[in-house]
């Protein structure tokens, strides 16, 4: 049997076969909207069998000596009992077989809580509540272009606004034959894993070597940072509006490199009339480390591979540049013929899935 998915009032109902609940509770633990996840067993409308499914219930969960309380909800009026019967009922079944053990009722603050889900098709009894990602169901935000790097803060940039319910695609930039096929096979691993929170994320991987080097040469040493953003952003902004994404999306935040103050990125948002979004930029390095290892991304993005920028990193980057700064440095460098140039030339990958 396949799962069913039903829309029940208050709850999403997923039936699934016995021996596939572990697997539904991990697939389920990343599909964002949910809030808790209760695996319940479905029992008939019948006292004793709710009362058996019950005590099976609270032993699989905990070991005696513990203190427990009975929840029952009663959607299906026409069942012989009220709530408060229910909970009597069932609690003094588990009281007769377990109070021998040290089990006592506390409804107060008990550490095992059953509950009793009382429906017009049977009665679903459950104890554990397992907390969901939350968030909003993915998609229903709309759509957003990841700069997605090899490094630790871009996916889970990613990954926080999937949580809001944006859907993702994602642009790389790759700088070879400086940087490896190792570092882009990264870039795609890392896609590859943000697309399995609900939705597949495809890459966009734009060769930006050319570019580094035309930078390299027109800028002023402490000025190619802000030249490297200015241009990604451009080339983001050109893809995201041919694959109708509303906003771009990076992992910077606020002061944690140079590229990152708050002058250097209004210099960068200068050239482009979408709207960025900065998830991380109230985080803190740990809190982004922390995030990323719950996400599986950390992994991904600590194998030992440089990144593109890590080739032309300045010896004095410019913390606070204007953006007539950036303009002056870039005069001499064709930039709308660069961008044309580099978007013609990317490849799309779509994830493999599973
Ligand atoms: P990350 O860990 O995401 O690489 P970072 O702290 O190393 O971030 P920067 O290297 O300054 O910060 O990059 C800032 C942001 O610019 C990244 O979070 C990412 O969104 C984007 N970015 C940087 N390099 C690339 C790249 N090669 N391809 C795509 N996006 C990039
Ligand atoms: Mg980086």
């Amino acid at each position: 049997m396949d799962a069913a998915v039903a829309n029940r009032s208050g709850r999403i109902l997923v039936t699934v076969p016995a021996d596939r609940e572990e697997h539904a509770l991990e697939a389920l633990s990343r599909v964002f909207g949910i809030v808790s996840i209760s695996p319940a067993v479905k029992t008939a409308l019948e006292l004793g069998t709710i009362e058996r499914a019950a005590l099976e219930a609270v032993i699989s969960d905990a070991n005696p000596p513990f203190t427990f309380k009975v929840e029952a909800k009663r959607a299906e009026k026409r069942f012989p009992l009220t709530s408060p019967e229910i909970n009597q009922a069932v609690g003094g079944f588990i009281l007769d077989e377990l109070e021998s053990r040290g089990v006592r009722v506390d409804v107060h603050r008990p550490e095992v809580t059953v509950y009793i889900d009382v429906r017009s098709d049977g009665a679903y009894v459950f104890s554990r509540v397992i907390p969901g990602p939350g968030g909003l169901p993915l998609g229903a935000s709309g759509k957003g272009m990841l700069l997605l790097s090899g490094g630790i803060d871009s996916p889970v940039a990613g990954w926080y606004m999937m949580k809001r319910g944006i859907a993702l695609e994602a642009i790389h930039f790759h700088s070879f034959p400086y940087t490896s096929e190792k570092s882009r096979r990264k870039a795609i691993d890392l896609a590859e894993s943000l697309s399995r929170w609900g939705l597949p994320v495809p890459l966009h991987v734009c060769q930006f070597a050319h570019i580094q080097e035309e930078i390299g040469r027109s800028c002023p040493d402490d000025m190619i940072t802000i030249g490297m953003r200015r241009m990604m952003l451009r080339i983001a902004g050109e893809v995201a509006r041919g694959r109708e994404c509303q906003v771009l999306i990076t992992g910077e935040s606020v002061g944690q490199v140079a590229s990152q103050t708050l002058e250097s990125m209004n210099t960068i948002d200068r050239v482009i009339g979408m709207t960025i979004l900065r998830p991380l930029c109230g985080f803190d390095k740990m809190e982004i480390i922390d995030r990323a290892r719950r996400i599986g991304t950390f992994e991904i993005s600590t194998r030992p591979f440089e990144d593109c920028c890590a080739m032309f990193v300045p010896r004095n980057p410019r913390t606070r540049p204007r953006p007539e700064q950036a303009e002056e440095a870039e005069s001499g460098m064709d930039v709308s013929g660069l961008v044309t140039e580099a978007v013609q030339n990317i490849e799309t990958i779509a994830p493999q899935g599973g």
